[in-house]
């Protein structure tokens, strides 16, 4: 494909061009530049701000339930383009067919659970709320007639930024509930695989989403800046790593935005002697490995509680080794590559990292049968990890695991809470106590107990602790609505 220009999507069209400062989006596997990125055009930021602006007061007055007929729309279209959108993130992620289609599919999830909005959005009410008083005197019924009620409303132009792990999903957490619930939006995507979310917001417009209520920007630090602290921004959701969260939080906020922050994670899987020893090892696979590693919700350390390492390591070992590493598209894939030369060259350090720190180097990524182009590295599997190794402190973001020992399960549990992270932490056992036990007392957000991905649906919040979030209300989940509207309380009397 020739090097086209990654446009902007605002006021419901396509707009963009060349120059300024750019970025290359290439296809990870190959080498091969699918277009490119503009990051520093702050005039596309101030228009997308303006087209949502202008877009607030129709939309906010358009009834939730008709607002939701667009989802109903939307969904039949992300159905029909389903496999359109799902290659497009195997070309500029790098992703397996498979792991692009729970892309999409989770992305449809959220859209779906917009479709409720009506039920989610409903206030309360509480009559007579008030006794009498010398100057409020009793009506004829015995009451002073004075009721209340507090209603839901938007708060009006908020602002999205994302990774570029789930280019189509993650921006799906954000402005479907922000838009279903009156607001307008300007999403700001990865600068490292945008095409599919362009796509997601031209899609919305074929379903017959207005003009300016969803507006879709390009850029760097630049133009995140300018949003998120523009005047007329109310709200601002961030997806991404802590650095740029801790960023974005403290900047938003002080510019009195409210903030959401989802950021990174270093995850830990505890595994009991009593584990079913299949079922854990698949589990645990899948986890380091799927996606490349690549997920906020990625096992990165492994915990081997007892004896379970004897059998535990050579297993994985074994099976990791015939993992296919190919590029995203190829039938016989099982991993594809990272998303670019920047990211392989941050995992091979940590390669080298763990080596240096005397970890036993079970199974070596580096020497993995891979194409010799493009950002691949193997499976890569570290024995005897301790915990002031970097490999078991800091988010790699790639296909390498580290497992560490501990005599019991509270040694394991004390080992997964000293993390600065807190998004998740998972538990393969067959005893109902360690489950439990484990479930009490580990300080995260999100718990598997025999699962190896404990990714929650839509319907619940998506609820990292400690340094992998920084805010209160999460995304998804009744939170969504919590963050996209705040009450109006009004008290009332008729005479
Ligand atoms: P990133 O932080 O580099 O980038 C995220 C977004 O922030 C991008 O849109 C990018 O353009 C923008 N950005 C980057 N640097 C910036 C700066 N200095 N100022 C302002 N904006 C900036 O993250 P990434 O590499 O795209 O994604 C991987 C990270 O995201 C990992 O740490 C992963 O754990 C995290 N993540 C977290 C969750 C979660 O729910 N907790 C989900 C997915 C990914």
């Amino acid at each position: 494909m020739s090097n086209l220009i990654l446009e902007n999507f605002i006021g419901g069209r396509r707009v963009g061009e060349a120059g300024g400062e750019a970025a290359v989006v290439t296809n990870p596997a190959t080498g091969e530049t699918v277009g490119t990125v503009r990051l520093d055009d702050t005039r596309a930021a101030e228009a997308a701000v303006a087209a949502a602006r202008e877009a607030f007061p129709a939309w906010a007055a358009t009834p939730v339930g008709e607002r939701c007929q667009f989802f109903f729309r939307y969904k039949e279209i992300l159905e029909k383009n389903f496999e359109e959108l799902a290659q497009m993130i195997v070309r500029e992620h790098g992703k397996t067919s498979p792991e692009a289609r729970g892309d999409v599919r989770r992305g449809i999830d959220c859209i779906e659970f917009a479709c409720a909005a009506p039920a989610l959005m409903m206030g309360s009410s509480l009559p007579q709320i008030a006794v009498s008083s010398s100057f409020c005197r009793t009506d004829d019924e015995g009451g002073v007639g004075i009721d209340s009620s507090a209603d839901r409303v938007p708060l009006g132009v908020c602002v999205g930024i994302t990774p570029f792990n789930f280019p189509v999903m993650v921006p799906m957490w954000m402005w479907p509930m922000a838009i279903a619930c009156g607001n307008t939006f300007v999403l700001k995507p990865s600068e490292k695989d945008p095409g599919s979310t362009i796509r997601e917001v031209e899609l919305a417009h074929e379903a017959g989403l207005p003009a300016g209520v969803l507006n879709l920007v390009q850029g760097g630090p630049k133009v995140v800046d300018h949003l998120i602290t523009h005047d007329d921004v109310r709200a601002v959701s961030f997806v991404g790593s802590t650095k740029v969260a801790k960023h974005i939080y403290s900047t938003a906020t002080a510019a009195g935005k409210r903030a959401q922050c989802m950021a990174g994670a270093k995850n830990c899987m505890i595994v009991m002697p009593d584990a079913n020893r299949e079922a854990a090892i698949d589990g645990m696979l899948g986890s380091c490995f799927g996606n490349t590693g690549q997920r906020c919700l990625a096992g990165s350390v492994l915990i081997a509680v007892g004896d379970a390492a004897d059998w535990l390591v050579p297993a994985l070992v074994e099976k990791a080794k015939e993992i296919k590493v190919r590029a995203g598209d190829d039938p016989q894939v099982d991993m594809g590559p990272l998303i670019d030369e920047a990211s392989k060259q941050r995992v091979l350090g940590f390669i080298e990292a763990g080596v240096e720190d005397g970890a036993d180097l079970a199974l070596d990524g580096r020497a993995h049968e891979m194409p010799a182009q493009g950002c691949f590295v193997g499976p890569t599997i570290f024995d005897n990890v301790t915990s002031a190794m970097r490999i078991c402190t800091e988010e790699i973001f790639g296909p390498v695991l580290s497992v560490m020992r501990e005599p019991t399960l509270d040694a394991a549990i004390a080992a997964v809470n000293r993390s600065q992270y807190g998004n998740m932490a998972v538990i393969f056992t067959s005893s109902g106590y360690n489950a439990r036990r484990f479930k009490m007392h580990t300080d995260v957000g999100m718990v598997g107990i025999n699962v190896g991905v404990p990714a929650p649906m839509a319907v619940f919040p998506f609820a990292g602790w400690k340094d992998s979030f920084f805010g209160s209300l999460h995304a998804n989940g009744e939170d969504s609505v919590r963050f996209y509207t705040e009450y109006k309380i009004t008290v009332t009397r008729w005479m």
